[in-house]
């Protein structure tokens, strides 16, 4: 996957889409209010990929899915809604880490969030800047059901930092039970704590149906379960 060109790295973001106010749909802070940043480009390629716009050429006229802001008309955006949550989210969002130094920093001085949140597969670590401005990390390493080699999906030293930066919840993408025990084997392998186990799922039907089944096997492992409540709300609607 080739990034397109960046006019400025420490100025420019290279976006997909900028969306909100809506809820967080997953992970630890599902239900909040929020405003999402999708950062456009990603370097691995799940074959379940819920945002392959911002990436997949097979798919997608990426010309037609990225444009350029720049951070002061981000921030310009995030000015005109109340602070609350800012996801920043992708594709993968630390492809394009000196302007999302800047950014988080500048939402930070401005007190345009009262908390930021940055969605990364943890397959590249982030920096110290970046650490020191976010709230947490909600970290996706991905299964084998993404059908990439592991050597692709997970990366320890990237795990490592992650959770030595102690802003990391890990966020697994679940299909069905018996990815409970690949969700274990990390868990045990690299010390993530705190875990949530998520079905995958683009429609509200498959959604409800895998956690049903992954419910009680989920609290059997003293883990935390995570809806995708864009989901649904809104089916696979564009933008919520
Ligand atoms: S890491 Fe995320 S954005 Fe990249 S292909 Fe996988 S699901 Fe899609």
């Amino acid at each position: 996957m080739k990034l397109p060109v960046v006019p400025d790295a420490e100025r420019d973001l290279v976006i997909n889409e900028m969306f909100g106010p809506t809820f967080q749909g997953e992970g630890p802070s599902t239900g909040r209010y929020a405003r999402f940043i999708r950062l456009f480009g990603c370097h691995i390629s799940c074959v379940w990929c819920d945002s392959a716009q911002t990436h997949d050429q097979r798919r997608y006229d990426l010309a037609a899915e990225q444009r350029i802001v720049s951070i002061e008309d981000v921030l310009s955006w995030l000015s005109g809604g109340p602070a609350g949550l800012v996801v920043i989210t992708g594709g993968e969002p630390l492809l394009q880490p000196r302007v999302v130094e800047r950014l988080v920093n500048a939402i930070r001085e401005r007190q345009l969030a009262t908390d930021i949140e940055i969605e990364t597969s943890g397959t590249i670590a982030p920096t110290a800047l970046i650490a020191s401005a976010v709230t947490r990390f909600n970290v996706s390493p991905k299964l084998a059901h993404s059908r990439l080699r592991r050597h692709q999906r997970i990366r320890p030293t990237v795990l490592k930092d992650l959770t030595a930066s102690g802003k990391a919840s890990w966020k697994f993408v679940a299909q069905d039970v018996d990815d409970l025990d690949e969700i274990q084997e990390l868990v045990s392998t690299y010390d993530l704590h705190p875990v949530w186990v998520m079905p995958e799922g683009t429609d509200s039907t498959t959604v409800l149906a895998r956690m049903r089944v992954l419910a009680d096997p989920v609290l059997a492992h003293g883990w935390n379960l995570s809806t995708r409540l864009h989901t649904l709300l809104w089916e696979n609607d564009r933008g919520r």
